[in-house]
Formats: C-alpha cells, structure tokens, sequence
C-alpha cells in the first residue's frame, strides 16, 4: 500500500511503498477515505514531538475508513464498519504499537496513523459512525472538530453571551470560531497574523483583527472591548501567549491548545493581574478532554446534517500532493486540508 513516511526530521515527506505487518490481539485493520493533516504533524516532521528517535514512522490522527479486518480480541467494530480514527482513547483494546515493512525493514508506528491507504489501528483508537455520517465530518471528529467543541464546551464551558478570543485561525481555529458560535458566545473575536477576516466571520466572528497589523489591545478597545471571557490559543507563539494573557477578564479562562516549542519560555506581564475579579485560569489542554466513547455519537447526532463542514476545509488533496499541502499550512494559507485516500 502507498503510505505517507516521515523518514527524516524536517524533511519531505516520503511517498511510498509500506507493506501491513500482521494482524495483532486488539488490532483493526482500516481502510482508510479521507484524512485531515492536523498543526500536530508540522511539529512531528520538525521533531517537536519528542518523535526524532521513532523514524521512519507513519503519521496522521484524523480519518474515517472501512474496517477491513478485525485481530484478536475485538468486540466494538466488525468488518465493514465505517468508523473514526481518533487518537484519544475510546472503547476497547489498547494494542501494542502495529508493525509494518518499509524498504525491506521492520517499521513501527503509533496506535492510529492515517496517512496512508490502510493502517493497522488499535481499537480503542475506532469509533463506530452511522453510515449516512458525511466522510469529512467524521474525519473531522478525529482531532479537529472533536477538540474545537470540547474545548468549548467542556474544558473553557463557555456561557451564552460569554466572549471568546480564538488567537490563530487555522484547521483547529476555524473549528473553534465555530464551536464558539454554536455555544452562543458573543462577540467572539478571532485574531490571526494573516488575512482570514472572510473566513474567520463565515464560521461565526463578529470581529476580526489582523496582530501582524495592529495591536490587539488597541483594536479591542476601537470596538469598545474592554476584556475577554475566554481566550483560546492555537499558535503555541511565546509572544502571542504574552500579549494576550493580559486581555483576560476577570474570571477569565486562558486555554492553551497550541503547544510551544520545548524549551520556550512564556513571560507574563504584570502578573498581579492573574488575581483580578474571581482569580483566573490557565490551562494547558489535551484536545479539550475530548473523550470518544462520549463525545463522538453526540456530536454526529447533534452536528452532523447541520455543520457545513465545507466552511473548515480550505482543500483537498491526493497522497501524492502532500507535501505541497505541509508547505501551505506552514505559510498560513490554508485551513483544514483533506487527504483524498
Ligand atoms: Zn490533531
């Protein structure tokens, strides 16, 4: 099967030939549709991930598919299921990591990759869609989606009326602009250091500023904002975590969703404001606590006939074009891309 391989750190992606390895107790193997190419597998091809020493592996964390074949000990999918490919954990066996052949030699890789024509997947990794699921959005629930609406609703439990800051506009928040928007905050504010105003506004902001241009303070403060309910953080930038701190109300909530580099340092200014109004939170999240065994029926029923999912994916592409997508993310030019499989 062809398989996207990072081979080495901050290089192209490799195309190529990977064969399965077999079949082990609580492993799946999927066919796979489409897969989202989530921020995450820019910083794992840079070797932010701590993932250096695992290479060659495979890569991706957002797919629907076919269930193939089931191994030992599965009970939650069969044969012909279609399902999502998630990388928190849901019901069923946690396997041992799946093993493949590529040019000639032993490959491991993660519990769920969802770069390549099929995958070894462990089942807890799978989560059963109804068929009727639109293959997007149930790629969409892996990571993106799934983490956007979790955050909200769950990690920063936004309010009705509540404001929102979403700092960064790509894949994950444009989704969050979105889960913003169904939760009823208001206004929600999206900030970016590229153009995305057109963008940012059709999921649901009702104010846009460009922080490469204008002082996000300032601007605010223009628009009669005077602080922020919630602010969400998807770049990881040290610097924009610093300038945005400051922008929180009260009992505030700060979520971190965009990890930054290892070893970077955050300042925090004039950090006695961290004590205002009820005292404020900071937290770092892991995808929201988004839980699939919850979660993903739950929002398949609630979201699936009405999010247009086409408002979040800016492209698609073929395996074969990948690479050229990796570049369009990492200059900001692009928004969700789905890898056609
Ligand atoms: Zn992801």
């Amino acid at each position: 099967m062809k398989a996207a391989v990072l081979e080495t750190i901050d290089a192209p992606l490799v195309i190529s030939e990977v064969e399965l390895g077999p079949l082990g107790n609580g492993q799946v193997l999927v066919k796979i549709l489409v897969s989202g190419v989530c921020g995450s597998q820019l910083q794992e091809i840079a070797g932010y991930k701590g993932n250096a020493k695992f290479v060659p592996h495979l890569l991706g964390h957002e797919g629907c598919g076919i269930v193939e074949k089931v191994g030992e000990g599965v009970t939650t999918v069969k044969k012909g299921d279609k399902v999502v490919m998630h990388w928190r954990k849901g019901e069923g066996i946690e396997s041992d990591f799946p093993s493949y052949m590529y040019k000639g030699r032993k490959m491991s890789s993660g519990k769920v990759t969802t770069l390549s024509e099929y995958s070894i997947v462990s089942e807890n990794r799978l989560t059963v869609a109804p068929k009727d699921t639109p293959n997007d959005f149930c790629a969409l629930l892996g990571c993106g989606l799934s983490t956007a609406l979790a955050t909200i609703e769950n990690e920063a439990n936004v309010q009705r009326g509540e404001s929102v800051l979403v700092v960064g506009v790509g894949g994950l928040g444009a989704s969050l602009t979105k889960a913003a928007s169904l939760a009823g905050a208001n206004p929600i504010i999206a900030l970016d250091i590229h153009d995305k105003e057109t963008m940012a506004k059709s999921l649901g902001a009702t104010h846009f500023f460009n922080s490469a241009k204008e002082d996000i303070k300032e601007a605010l403060g223009k628009a009669g904002i005077k602080d922020v309910n919630v602010i969400v953080e998807t770049s990881g930038s040290a610097e924009s975590i610093r300038d945005t701190l400051p922008l929180l109300a009260g009992s505030g909530r700060y979520i971190l969703v965009g990890q930054p580099k290892p070893g970077a340092s955050v300042e925090i200014m004039n950090a006695v404001h961290l004590f205002g109004g009820e005292g404020k939170m900071i937290k770092a999240t892991q995808g929201g606590q988004f839980a699939p065994a919850r979660d993903i029926g739950r929002y398949i029923q609630k979201y699936a006939k009405t999010l247009d999912t086409s408002l979040l994916i800016t492209h698609r592409t073929a395996l074969d074009k990948i690479n050229d997508a990796i570049t369009m993310m990492r200059e900001g030019k692009a928004n969700r891309i789905m890898v056609d499989l």
